[in-house]
């Protein structure tokens, strides 16, 4: 069977120096994934190629595996080694340009600096956008610190892939239960928190342009839609002010992928309520297995000309490649 074409966009690396950062996230996920996750983290030759090439992966756009130096608490080290991981990154692209792309690394402890990198590394080193590793000491991307932040995301036009971490701190609902805390479930309450902070702060009314994306079709969000603006028109909402409902902003900032999540049912209904323009396939490599993802959206029930957009085209709109 011939395979769609496929752009792949939560696709994950790592660097010798970079994996004391990612050791934390350790006690998310089980010890024998983890050791085989390393070496093929760091592989950027057969390996990532094959499995990309059995699925019909035309482009992967590779990311630092999180949480990177979002989780440095010295912010001068911070901006070093995400221009360090860049460069890492940007060294692999020119050798593969036409397989491989990037989402910048960046040193959000710093928005200035973060806003220089990401531009540095969009004009200079030929990636797509950036990935941020959810919050940064406590901080999150709806903070005021954030706007030379999100006036160059602007100017540069490029997405923000929000990946998931863990909050600051671990609040007492997990008490007592560590399966929990990671990708099962605080990952996603988590990241969809950050996404509607974004969306509720006004964030894309001030920056009509700004792109975000989301993986996991979305964190649970599309199935939420119309509750979202259900509610919101009868919330207690003191200062706050909107343009438009809730809902509109995923329909005009907001993208999602299937990293980590090969389901029909969460398919449809990212399709449906945002539209078919704003679900891209995606694999989260290695942490996802490429033949479950690929033979899933291979045999999801869509389209042809869905399946075209999810698969390729709308990535392609959306990096610009
Ligand atoms: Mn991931």
């Amino acid at each position: 069977m011939t395979k769609t074409p496929k752009i792949a966009l939560e696709e994950h690396f790592l660097h010798p120096d970079f994996v004391d950062y990612w050791a934390t996230t350790a006690p998310n996920i089980s010890p024998s994934l983890f050791g085989k996750a390393r070496t093929a983290l760091e592989d950027f030759g057969e390996m990532r190629l094959a499995a990309m090439d059995s699925i019909g992966v035309e482009r992967a756009i590779l990311s630092l595996a999180g949480p990177g130096v979002q989780a440095e608490t010295r912010t001068d080290t911070a901006v070093r080694l995400a221009r360090k991981a860049n460069d890492v990154l940007a060294e692999q692209i020119a050798r593969r340009p036409e397989r491989y792309g990037g989402f910048a690394h960046l040193a959000m402890q710093s928005p200035q600096d973060a806003a220089d990198e990401l531009e540095r590394c969009v004009r200079e080193l030929g990636m797509q956008g950036a990935m941020v590793n959810g919050q940064t000491g406590g901080a999150y991307l709806d903070d005021d610190r954030y706007a030379p932040f999100w006036e160059r995301v602007s100017d540069l036009e490029v997405p923000v892939y929000i990946h998931p971490n863990n909050p600051p701190e671990q609040t007492h609902m997990y008490h007592a239960h560590p399966e929990l805390w990671g990708p099962v479930w605080s990952w996603t309450v988590e990241t969809a928190t950050h996404a509607l902070r974004l969306v509720f702060a006004g964030t894309f009314d001030r920056y009509p342009g700004a792109r975000l994306v989301l993986g996991h079709l979305g964190e649970t969000l599309p199935y939420l839609m119309w509750r979202l603006d259900s509610r919101w028109d009868i919330s207690n909402r003191g200062e706050m002010r909107l343009e438009r409902k809730p809902s509109d902003y995923f329909r005009q900032n907001i993208w999602v992928t299937t990293s980590g999540m090969c389901a029909d049912a969460p398919l449809r209904c990212a399709l449906d309520m945002l539209g078919p323009e704003r679900v891209m396939f995606s694999v989260d490599y290695p942490f996802e297995r490429s033949a479950e993802a690929g033979d899933w959206i291979e045999a999801a029930p869509l389209t042809e000309r869905e399946r075209a957009q999810v698969c390729h085209e709308n990535a392609r709109a959306l990096l610009k490649l």
